[in-house]
């Protein structure tokens, strides 16, 4: 997971929200798709929890859940807040050559999540920095609801999930080693991986910019 920084809200949900729409339903048709393509594009199209690459938005994730926030017993209402919505993936791998792999269509992200409280916000920085990985590509935290956040309620540890991020990390590594781990090296692929290619942020790009910063402390 790493860092979101919201970008000015799309002006056709402000709109919508203008006209009186207060539930997610009425998000629909060119304004669905706006937001859709506006928050792909300020998330890098990588999904907001488990940094998966992602081409097309599905659904519209509310990280704080829209059952909850609604307006009743006190709670916001932030069924049709920007602020409030993430891009995520559809939340499982479809490996369907691969059948047999122990994690064909297990669940992960949203999918897994339903509408359980999340700790962990990829908006806030400080949450974020509570991240850390092991050697062997595993997520996790010393801060427990943010660890059972990502555990569990996500499941980022999923095998799959997990070897897919140290493939990624394995391969700057390698990198590295061969051009040798100068402080400038180390540094330009810290920059390499903070940034964007084409308006598209590397998969997985979290555990690479987490290991790296370390090794320029
Ligand atoms: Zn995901």
């Amino acid at each position: 997971m790493i860092h979101i920084v919201k970008q000015n809200e799309p002006k056709e949900l402000i709109a919508l929200r203008a006209s009186g729409a207060v539930e997610y339903k009425d998000l629909k048709d060119n304004a669905k798709k706006v937001v859709k393509e506006s928050l792909l594009e300020e998330q890098g199209y990588l999904c907001a929890y488990c940094m998966r690459q992602i081409d097309y938005l599905g659904s519209i994730e509310h990280h704080h859940p829209q059952s909850i926030y609604d307006g009743t017993n006190g709670n916001e209402d932030l069924r049709l807040s920007y602020q409030n919505f993430l891009g995520v993936c559809v939340g499982y791998y479809n490996l369907t050559p691969n059948i047999h792999h122990p994690d064909h269509l297990k669940a992960h992200c949203e999918n897994v999540r339903g509408n359980k409280p999340l700790k962990i916000n990829p908006q806030d920085k400080d949450t974020i920095a509570a991240l850390k990985y092991t050697n062997n590509g595993k997520i996790f935290s010393e801060d427990a609801e943010i660890n059972t956040d990502v555990t569990e309620t996500l499941s980022l540890n999923l095998e799959i999930l997990r070897q897919k991020r140290l493939n990624v990390w394995d391969g700057v590594q390698k990198g590295l080693s061969i051009k040798g781990k100068t402080h400038q090296n180390v540094r330009q692929q810290f920059d390499k991986y903070s940034n964007r290619k084409d308006g598209k942020r590397f998969a997985y790009c979290g555990i690479v910019l987490y290991f790296l910063q370390k090794a320029m402390l």
